[in-house]
């Protein structure tokens, strides 16, 4: 197992929390925050990504 940190960004408003792993909505799988539409917002509450605050957390890799 191997630990690596990932940035996921959490929605000030209502507590959602995009992962880039996972993509949401017309950002795809994979999407860094800094690379998803600029028209994307947050599924949740819509509020637009300046309410979206940088979030570490570490997980663990197989492999
Ligand atoms: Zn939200």
């Amino acid at each position: 197992m191997t630990k690596k940190a990932v940035h996921k960004f959490l929605c000030t408003k209502c507590g959602y929390i995009y992962d880039p792993r996972q993509g949401s909505g017309s950002a795809a799988p994979n999407t860094a925050f800094e690379y998803i539409p600029e028209d994307w917002a947050c599924p949740e509450c819509k509020a637009d990504q300046t309410e979206f605050k940088k979030k570490y957390e570490v997980v663990e890799i197989e492999g």
